[in-house]
């Protein structure tokens, strides 16, 4: 049988998240509550944060927190989070957007994720907190590495760096079906410019392998350099290094890597899609 459980502080969500095994954190429970209509989870123990930090927005300054429970409405009703407007805008319908939290997108499989691809190009940490003690600050890149084999306990918040020019922030969503269709894959870089030349370039991609991943490879191609043709082609090139895109009913592993290096240059290029 199935219980819900109400916590009143992240603490005694993170506790009890870590002694039962059967717990699990209910988000926007966009997918949670999938996968309870539909019969794959019908034992164990629902977690519902009521905690206001949970659901806690604090965007006024350079750095950047969004507690972990904020959900893709409230990051768009949000002006002092316009650039990241476009990949909230992304996750389904006003429905699902309505409910679907920041926390929750870390943990949605391939080819869901879009938020999280924006997040991994801000280079953002995430807070996790394991059992009563406090959270501890790690990168999402590691969270996102170990998250299909262990469970890494409760994500109380999500924190970043404001990128200096908003205009240095990119994100696109590729799929067949507008507005609502998943992803044949997104892209989100940020690529401040230094001198007109790329520095430290944060690039990642969205169901082109198991998690969302950084574009390393095109991040060493584009670090120094003017965003100019050449760059653009060295980059295109790059592209698909760490790639393990999957076949699904969306797209098959060959056409997504196809249409990534195509994507990727139209972004870079400042090109519609
Ligand atoms: C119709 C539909 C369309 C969708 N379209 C998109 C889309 O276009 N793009 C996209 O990226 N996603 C999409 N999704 C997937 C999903 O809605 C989102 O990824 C959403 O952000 C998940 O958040 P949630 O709060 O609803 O997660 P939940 O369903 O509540 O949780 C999902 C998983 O994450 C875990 N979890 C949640 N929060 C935390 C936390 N703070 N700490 C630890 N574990 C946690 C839960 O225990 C669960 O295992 C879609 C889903 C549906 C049903």
């Amino acid at each position: 049988m199935l219980a819900v459980r109400s916590c009143a502080t992240l603490a005694e969500a993170a506790g009890l998240l870590s002694g039962d095994r059967q717990a699990v954190l209910l988000g926007g429970g966009t997918l949670v509550m999938r996968d309870v209509n539909e019969g794959r989870l019908t034992e164990g123990t629902l977690l519902r944060v009521t905690d206001p930090a949970f659901r806690r927005i604090e965007a006024g300054g350079a750095r950047i927190e969004i507690g972990a429970g904020v959900t893709m409405g409230q990051i768009l009703a949000s002006r002092e989070l316009a650039f990241l407007h476009a990949p909230a805008r992304a996750i389904g319908g006003p429905a699902v957007r309505n409910m679907a939290s920041v926390g929750g997108n870390l943990f949605a499989p391939a080819p869901y994720g879009d938020f999280t691809v924006a997040l991994l190009a801000l280079d953002a940490q995430v807070v996790v907190q394991a059992g009563f003690g406090s959270g501890r600050a790690t990168p999402l890149e590691e969270l996102l590495a170990s998250r299909d084999r262990a469970s890494p306990g409760l994500v109380t918040a999500i924190q970043f760096s404001r990128p200096a020019n908003p205009g240095d922030f990119h994100f696109r969503k590729i799929s067949r079906v507008k507005p609502k269709g998943l992803s044949l894959l997104s892209i989100a870089a940020h690529l401040p410019l230094a001198g007109g030349r790329v520095s430290q370039a944060r690039v990642a991609y969205g169901a082109m392998a198991p998690t969302p991943i950084r574009a390393r490879g095109v991040e060493r191609t584009l670090e120094g350099k003017a965003l100019d043709a050449a760059a653009i082609a060295a980059a295109q090139q790059a592209a698909l290094e760490g790639c393990r895109p999957a076949t699904d009913a969306i797209a098959s592993e060959w056409y997504r890597r196809e249409v990534l290096p195509v994507h990727l240059g139209r972004l870079l290029a400042g090109q519609p899609r």
